[in-house]
C-alpha cells in the first residue's frame, strides 16, 4: 500500500520545510492545510473568509470546516504517497482522517513527531522576520498554547497505535531530513 504520513509538531518545528523536501526527494504529494487555508483566504472564498477569523488570532479553524476539505483533497490522491503537513491537529481530526483513509482503502503508515522545545520555537519564528501576520510574538504564544492543548495529545494517540516516530527537530535541516526519511522507510 502507498505510504500515508503525518508530520506532527509545534509551530516553527520545520514541518513545512521538511514536507517540501520529502515531496521533492521522495515524490510524495504534500497536503499542507495551512497553505490550503492561506490560498483560500487570498482567493476570498467562503472557506477563506471563515477560516481567516481564526487564523489571525492564532486559533485553530473549527474541525467541521477543515475535515471536509481534507477529505475531498485525499480523495484526489488515490495511488499516490501522501504527506500531511499540519493535519490532523486535534483528536477529532485524527479520527476523521483514519475514516477518510479507510474509505479510500488506505491507512496511515507513520506519524512523524518533530520535537522542538517552546523556547526554540519562539526564537526561530522571531528570527524568520514576521513575514506572516500570525508570526507576531503574541500570536505565536497563542499558537503554542493551542498546540499544547489541542495537538500535543496526538503524540500519545499515535504512540498508542504504534505509528509514532519521534525525531529531534533541533539542529541541522539536512540531518533532520535524513532522520525523517529513516523513520518512514
Ligand atoms: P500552519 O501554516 O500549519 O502553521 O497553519 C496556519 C494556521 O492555519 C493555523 O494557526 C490555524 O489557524 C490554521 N490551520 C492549519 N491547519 C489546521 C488544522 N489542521 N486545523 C485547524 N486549523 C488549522
Amino acid at each position: 500500500m502507498e505510504p500515508t504520513v503525518v508530520l506532527l509538531g509545534p509551530p516553527g518545528s520545520g514541518k513545512g520545510t521538511q514536507a517540501e523536501r520529502l515531496r521533492d526527494e521522495l515524490s510524495f504529494a504534500t497536503l499542507s492545510t495551512g497553505d490550503l487555508l492561506r490560498a483560500a483566504r487570498a482567493a476570498g472564498t467562503e472557506l477563506g473568509l471563515r477560516a481567516g477569523e481564526f487564523m489571525v488570532r492564532g486559533e485553530l479553524v473549527p474541525d467541521d470546516l477543515i475535515i471536509g476539505v481534507v477529505g475531498e483533497a485525499i480523495a484526489l490522491l488515490d495511488g499516490t504517497p501522501v504527506l500531511l503537513d499540519g493535519y490532523p491537529r486535534t483528536v477529532t481530526q485524527a479520527d476523521a482522517l483514519a475514516r477518510a483513509l479507510e474509505e479510500r482503502g488506505r491507512e496511515l503508515t507513520a506519524a512523524v513527531f518533530i520535537d522542538v522545545p517552546d523556547d526554540v520555537v519562539v526564537e526561530r519564528i522571531s528570527a524568520r522576520g514576521q513575514g506572516r501576520e500570525d508570526d507576531r510574538p503574541e500570536t505565536v504564544r497563542e499558537r503554542l498554547r493551542v498546540y499544547h492543548r489541542a495537538t500535543e495529545p496526538l503524540v500519545a494517540y499515535y504512540e498508542e497505535n504504534g505509528l509514532l516516530r519521534r525525531v529531534d527537530g533541533v539542529g541541522d535541516a539536512d540531518a533532520i531530513a535524513a532522520e525523517i526519511r529513516d523513520a518512514i522507510a
